[in-house]
């Protein structure tokens, strides 16, 4: 869809020193369709202002508050106002600047997990059907051309019937209590006010999101136990579950941030009756396939036979094979989709089902059911907790 334009983003959060937002910044430019033009990049208004200058962006536009930008932005005339916000703040900003955005008229991508609270969630999710805006939430893995075709594999039934989903994410940066010398990243995500929740909402919501993407199942009943290792934090951080599937198969997550020696190992296994097949994050050209008595296949991405198999696979894909893609081109697909369905509402057309694929607000009422699931399942006795509704 061609608008003879870039569209017009404005960022909550990415101040200096911050993770992310830096990330949102560099993938939404790399298809030249998306141009930053506004922020209230940091909680301190000074801080912003330094931000702001540095992207050399118009200091009018640069913001101490998101509701200043709010405000500022629907003032101005249509033809300059932003398309959409980035949201990049840490989980307890989340709903109330995508709730006031999506009021006042605006597409939202937002960070994960998406809120504090499934009823939150729900909110969100209300406030997209009646507003219809576009919202993208950001789980990156599902970007990955060969998280794409290893989706088509299980869905067009090469797998068979699945039987056992296997799906990880350890890291081990939080091994120590890093957050008591004041270390940015750590500080919010161990303060259950800013964050919500531990390791379960910052990485297994990753995690259990990547298990249902590829599989094309629902997580249907949880047996977790949380802990936390590192004495004193206030939040879990490490998160070990077995899981049930909504077609019986059955399962295992784990996520850990006290796993040294860890950097982003998310991986997921997917056996099926007639085959089976592996992904690792770390090393994510690859996807590894297995069928009975046969030998082993790499599928590698950026060769004609992947985009052959599966469209989307091919049209997620920028580089070609051997020239290794990874965490900011995966970003950057979810941008490319989520730019090209707001140019379709733009141009009252409707997105083919290739472009709609990249995560949103349903993704994000998911993460929040399972972040409470595994919390709930973790304080009970019994066995299994069904999955909230
Ligand atoms: P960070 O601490 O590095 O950065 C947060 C930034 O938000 C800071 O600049 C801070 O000043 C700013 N901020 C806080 N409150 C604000 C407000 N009200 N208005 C404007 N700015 C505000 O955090 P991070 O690691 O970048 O994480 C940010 C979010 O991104 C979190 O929700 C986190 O879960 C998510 N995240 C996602 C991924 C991913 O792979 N998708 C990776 C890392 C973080």
């Amino acid at each position: 869809m061609k608008l003879n334009r870039k569209l017009r983003m404005g960022m909550v959060g990415g101040g200096p020193g911050a993770f992310i937002g830096d990330v949102h910044r560099r993938a939404s430019r790399l298809d030249g369709e998306i141009e930053l033009v506004a922020g209230a990049f940091d909680i301190n208004p000074a801080k912003s202002k330094k931000m702001g200058k540095e992207l050399a962006l118009d200091p009018k536009r640069v913001y101490s508050t998101y509701t200043e930008m709010l405000k500022a932005e629907l003032k101005l005339p249509e033809d300059k106002r932003i398309d959409f916000v980035s949201i990049a703040t840490p989980n307890n900003w989340h709903f109330p600047i995508a709730r006031d955005f999506l009021k006042a008229g605006f597409n939202v991508m937002c960070e994960k997990p998406m809120t504090l609270t499934s009823q939150q969630a729900k909110q969100l999710q209300a406030l997209v059907k009646k507003t219809h805006k576009v919202f993208g939430l950001m789980h990156n893995y599902t970007g990955y051309p060969v998280v794409k075709l290893a989706r088509d594999m299980a869905r067009n039934g090469d797998l068979g019937k699945i039987r056992k989903v296997i799906v990880q994410y350890p890291q081990g940066w939080l091994a120590t209590a890093i957050e008591k010398a004041g270390q940015m990243q750590a500080s919010w995500r161990t303060d259950p006010k800013q964050s919500g929740a531990g390791c379960v909402g910052d990485i297994g919501t990753h995690a259990a999101n990547l298990a249902e993407y590829v599989s094309g199942l629902k997580i249907s009943h949880i047996c977790a136990d949380l802990t936390t290792f590192v004495k004193g934090r206030r939040v879990d951080d490490d998160c070990n579950c077995l899981l049930k599937f909504n077609n019986g198969a059955k399962g295992v997550l784990h996520a850990s941030q006290i796993s040294i020696g860890e950097e982003n190992n998310l991986a997921v296994w997917v056996y099926g009756e007639k085959a089976s097949l592996e992904w690792h994050q770390e090393h994510p050209n690859y996807l590894y396939t297995r069928a009975d008595n046969a030998p082993e296949q790499v599928w590698k991405r950026g060769n004609g036979y992947v985009g052959a198999y599966s469209p989307t696979a091919g049209r997620n894909t920028r580089l070609p094979s051997g020239h290794p893609e990874a965490f900011f081109e995966a970003f950057a697909n979810n941008y490319r989709n989520f730019a090209e369905t707001i140019k379709c509402a733009i141009a009252g057309k409707k997105p083919d089902k290739i472009t709609l694929d990249f995560p949103g607000v349903n993704d994000g009422v998911r993460g929040m059911l399972f972040i409470e699931t595994v919390i709930a399942s973790a304080k009970s006795k019994q066995k299994w907790t069904p999955m909230k509704k």
